[in-house]
């Protein structure tokens, strides 16, 4: 095991940003529990509603001051943020690790993110462009601007318990705005421990106490944030139900929210494919993360040319793989995030028999000494029908269905036919059926790859899928117009006062 310490964490109070003030109103904990060894690791006071009207107070008294900060200056607190994250990279790595579950190069990994997610907010503090037009008026100018919106709150799930935070924090923060984190209930303690780190540049920088807050708790938080008319963005990432209440929810009050919700991502392996590259793709795809990932790869269409051939590799593959302790580096696969987790994908292994789908590599929950937590689970392929109820769902553990095609337009309409449209990639070696797949005939989602699996964005593109995955898009790209109003302006530098449209108003 990896020492967890010496982390900068006091894991126990949620509040705002700088450790001057915490508020806690009650003496009832959340109960942090991690899935690797089932030991209790943390006790997170929650917040109460007084705690959070209070934090909402405190975040819109800072907004006012920070708007007022420069961008480039902005820019310049984030990229010292960035170097604490690379600082304490190892121990923070190793906590998503332990909290979540995930193997500790994935926990190392999302600690990457946030530091690349550092780097390009510090890059687009001196752009965030607006465009320019010309007048039809004389002696007149146009153009728009970009301003913050306000208090921005951040949502979170489990799966990536820190790296969707900075997703949204450091690209709203250099806009102007302010956050309010509400982290799950899941992984409480990660969250806390990222509060802590960046705190020490907030002091140093004399930033506002508000800029960056946090409150605990579970959905009935999540709900205070949704209807709240002080929070003018709600950026929400977890599952599709949740995404459904906070849509209704933030548009009661017309509010603006951004949503990235659940996914049901699917490779298509044509028989011009190059399987050495598609093969460790899908298995990657399919149990990284233990098939906790929005990205995860959950369907596999493969060309009837092929199929045998591509069952029987996945088959030796999978054998291959190592389930356990996801703190040891030899491990791929770890725990699921807690015993109803387990239950679910149980739950779905029941309906596949019950469907009468043959599974290429079986299932099963594991028991014994290294799997005492319960969470631990076999990752299993099974041979299935897209059409069944299952498979149009997204089931959050490492389950693949497999599945053939025989024309690439049957592939496609398979690939689109469920009701997510996240992520997709199909893997040939053939220009038509790559250019196929990509253009408006093709893939429906809003993350489309040739060659490369489902799994694992840069934070350099726009990240998030189309239909019930919710429709927004953050990270990079222009994903921080999400967190900005448009203002158009017109300036009349001439003597006179001509209409738009040649409308006479004479006095
Ligand atoms: P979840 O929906 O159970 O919870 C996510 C967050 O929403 C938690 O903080 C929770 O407290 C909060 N929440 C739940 N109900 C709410 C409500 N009614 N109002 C306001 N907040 C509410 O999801 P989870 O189990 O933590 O995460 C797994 C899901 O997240 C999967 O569906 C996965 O695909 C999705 N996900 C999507 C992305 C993406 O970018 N598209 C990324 C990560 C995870």
């Amino acid at each position: 095991m990896h020492s967890i310490l010496p982390l900068p964490v006091q894991p126990v109070k949620p509040g705002t940003s700088t450790g001057q003030h915490f508020w806690h109103s009650t003496e009832r904990t959340l109960d942090s529990y991690s899935p690797v060894d089932g030991q209790l690791i943390a006790r997170v006071y929650l917040s109460t509603r007084a705690d959070y009207d209070k934090v909402i107070d405190t975040a819109q008294e800072a907004f006012h001051q920070w708007r007022l900060l420069p961008a480039p200056k902005r820019g310049d607190i984030i990229r010292q943020m960035g170097d604490q994250f690379r600082q304490y990279k190892r121990e923070l790595g190793t906590l998503v690790s332990y909290e979540m579950g995930k193997s500790l190069q994935e926990g190392l990994g999302e600690v990457q993110e946030m530091i690349d997610i550092c780097d390009f907010a510090l890059g687009l503090s001196r752009q965030l462009y607006g465009l320019t037009m010309h007048s039809e008026r004389p002696g007149h100018r146009m153009y728009e601007q970009w301003h913050p919106l306000g208090v921005v709150g951040v949502i979170s799930a489990f799966n990536f318990p820190v790296a969707v935070w900075s997703w949204n924090a450091m690209i709203a923060w250099v806009c102007g705005n302010v956050c309010v984190w509400k982290p799950s209930e899941k992984t409480p303690l990660t969250a806390l421990a990222c509060q802590q780190i960046i705190s020490e540049v907030l002091r140093n920088n004399d930033v506002p106490e508000g800029v960056s807050c946090l409150v605990t708790g579970g959905r009935d938080v999540g709900e205070w944030l949704s209807r709240d008319p002080r929070v003018a963005l709600v950026s929400a990432t977890g599952s599709t139900r949740m995404g459904r209440v906070v849509a209704a929810n933030v548009a009661e009050r017309l509010g603006r929210s951004l949503l990235e919700l659940g996914g049901n991502n699917a490779i298509i392996v044509t028989e011009h494919a190059d399987l050495d590259l598609a093969i460790p793709a899908i298995v990657f795809g399919a149990v990284g993360t233990a098939g906790q990932r929005c990205t995860t790869t959950r369907r596999l269409i493969v060309q009837e040319n092929i199929y045998e051939e591509v069952k029987n590799r996945l088959a030796k593959a999978y054998a291959q793989l190592r389930i356990g302790n996801p703190l040891e580096e030899t491990i791929h696969v770890g725990p699921l995030i807690d015993k109803q987790a387990v239950a679910g994908y149980q739950s779905a292994v029941d309906e596949i028999r019950r469907k009468g789908g043959g599974f290429v590599v079986e299932p099963g929950v594991l028991s014994g000494d290294d799997y005492d937590s319960g969470c631990y689970v076999k990752p299993c392929v099974a041979e299935a029908d897209n059409a069944w109820d299952i498979v149009q769902k997204e089931t959050f553990a490492p389950i693949l269905y497999i599945m053939k095609y025989s024309t690439l337009d049957e592939a496609i309409a398979i690939q689109n036919g469920v009701p997510q449209g996240l992520s997709s990639a199909i893997f040939t070696l053939n220009l038509r059926e790559a250019e196929h797949f990509l253009s408006v005939a093709g893939s429906d989602c809003g993350i489309a790859n040739v060659n490369i699996g489902t799994s694992g964005a840069e934070i350099g593109g726009a990240f998030g899928g189309e239909k019930e995955s919710g429709g927004g898009r953050e990270s990079g790209s222009d994903a921080w117009r999400a967190y900005m109003r448009r203002q158009t302006n017109t300036i009349n530098y001439g003597t006179q006062l001509p209409l738009a449209q040649g409308i006479k108003f004479d006095l």
